[in-house]
């Protein structure tokens, strides 16, 4: 499949591994927004949010107790944020489902 998070989770192309286990890979952002921005992404494709069915809620919900612990790790005291973007109009690029985790800064409320 032509699908850039598929690839990298194969090793199929080069990231900066930050976590993995057997349901889940995250790894640095390429294009940071801050001083921690990691993505974490299932291992299995799925489109995004919109596509999620009830099968995957436990998948998700690790998806998010996976970024709590790296925000531990970083020390991310003072806060931080976790965004999934659904579809075009929210920026959604990249169409296999991924968690942002964004910190290190203050950050802006209505985002952009
Ligand atoms: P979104 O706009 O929510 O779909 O987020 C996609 C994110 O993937 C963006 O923040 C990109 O910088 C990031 N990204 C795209 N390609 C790569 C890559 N090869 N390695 C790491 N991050 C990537
Ligand atoms: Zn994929």
């Amino acid at each position: 499949m032509d699908c850039v998070f598929c690839k990298i989770v194969k090793g199929q192309l080069p990231s900066k591994k930050v976590f993995e286990d057997e349901r889940v890979y995250a790894f640095e952002d390429i294009n940071p927004v801050a001083p921690t921005h990691v993505l974490i992404v299932p291992k299995k494709h799925i489109v995004g949010l919109q596509e999620l069915t009830e099968e995957d809620a436990c998948l998700v919900g690790h998806m998010f107790v996976v970024a709590k612990r790296i925000a531990q790790e970083r020390n991310l005291k003072g806060g931080y944020r976790t965004v999934f973007n659904v579809g075009e109009d929210a920026g959604q690029s990249v169409f296999h489902l991924h968690l942002h985790l964004i910190g290190g800064r203050k950050m802006a409320w209505p985002p952009g």
